[in-house]
């Protein structure tokens, strides 16, 4: 991993000297800012440490098996317990982002908090908005971080059933199992130890991806059926769902997850987005092949930001102004590609 020697000794000072140590992930946590939350925290614990953990908002479904899962405090069910905790807190560690508007209705107790602050994350472009930034944009996933920089401070491989898994979690999800993502030989050299320590693979894939609800799946075919456009003259496309298309199918948290990429498999599209109609915006998630950056295109009109092949956003206008918004940038971006 780049330059993450000169970093493990300050983070080691850092978690030394801190008698409270405070875990954050990024709102709308996905399996990698759990995954990552969580192997650093069954670490850090089995060093003696008090350690806890704190999410913006409310775990998907199918994280909560994880083990620790259930330690993880959740902001908006308990404001006043997390605000305390986040004012005990001498070390916060942030997990998995990298902007601090990830951090969504914690953001202004978290920041104005005196605790140092240190960022790890693998996102480009990071704000400079903690102490120490171990930022490495060559992993796929923070839990591939995690796993260099718990290699470091434990001065050798540290391996435990549930860090192990926890650690497997967030590089599947961050890769879509293998499928895209920037995961290199060293990911998989990492991979393969996680096995050989024992990780129950099938366990986890189909506590992963083999728990969706009826309702679930007839809207990825609705999605995939009625609700799917392809930008004529580019190699862009797009899926869109509204509001009662979710409550026609139970909505549950996490349930478009993994909808943005199934455009890319057809033939002759590099560009993918998913357009999801939230209580007053829409949430955009971005996917590419290749070398056009969905981080610079998300920056540039939808307020975010991400990794240059996966990406993602906000849009504060109907649905349908967000589709002819895209669809002019994209041209604009796109046309002749
Ligand atoms: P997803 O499309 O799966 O929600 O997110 C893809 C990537 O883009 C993730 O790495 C995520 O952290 C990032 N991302 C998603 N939404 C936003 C956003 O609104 N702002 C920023 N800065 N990054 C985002
Ligand atoms: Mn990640």
């Amino acid at each position: 991993m780049v330059n993450s020697g000169k970093y493990i000794k300050k983070l080691r000072e850092l978690t030394d000297s801190s008698g409270n140590i405070l875990l954050v992930c990024h709102v709308n946590p996905d399996g990698d800012a759990i995954g990552s939350m969580l192997a650093f925290w069954h670490y850090l614990s089995s060093t003696g440490k008090i350690v806890n953990m704190l999410s913006p908002n409310y775990l998907q479904e199918f994280l909560l098996w994880m083990n620790g899962a259930e330690n993880i405090n959740i902001y908006l069910r308990n404001r006043k317990k997390a605000v305390r905790m986040i004012n005990e807190a001498g070390l916060i560690i942030f997990l998995d982002f990298n902007q601090p508007s990830r951090l969504g209705e914690a953001e202004r107790a978290i920041i104005n908090s005196p605790a140092v602050k240190v960022m790890i994350d693998h996102h480009v472009d990071p704000h400079t908005f903690a102490d120490l930034i171990i930022s490495d944009t060559s992993c796929c996933a923070t839990a591939e971080l995690i796993h260099e920089i718990v290699t470091g401070l434990n001065r050798g491989p540290y391996s435990s059933t549930a860090y192990d898994e926890a650690l497997y979690v967030g590089i599947i999800t961050d890769t879509g199992n293998f499928e895209h993502g920037s995961f290199t030989g060293n990911t998989l050299r990492i991979v393969a130890s996680l096995i050989d320590s024992g990780v129950d693979r099938e366990k986890v894939f189909s506590m992963i991806y083999n728990n969706f609800s009826v309702d679930r799946m007839r809207l990825q075919g609705l999605a995939l059926y009625s609700r799917m456009k392809i930008i004529e003259g580019t190699p862009a496309a797009c899926i869109w769902l509204t509001k009662e298309d979710l409550i026609n199918h139970s909505y549950a948290k996490g349930d478009t997850e993994g909808f943005v990429n199934m455009p890319l498999s057809i033939k002759g599209i590099s560009v993918a987005a998913l357009f999801v109609e939230k209580e007053g915006f829409i949430k955009v998630s971005l996917r590419s092949h290749g070398s056009f950056s969905v981080n610079d295109f998300a920056v540039r009109y939808f307020n975010g930001g991400g990794h240059n092949n996966a990406a993602g956003g906000e849009f504060y206008d109907t649905l349908d102004k967000a589709l002819g918004y895209f669809e002019d940038s994209i041209r604009n971006e796109l046309a002749g590609i």
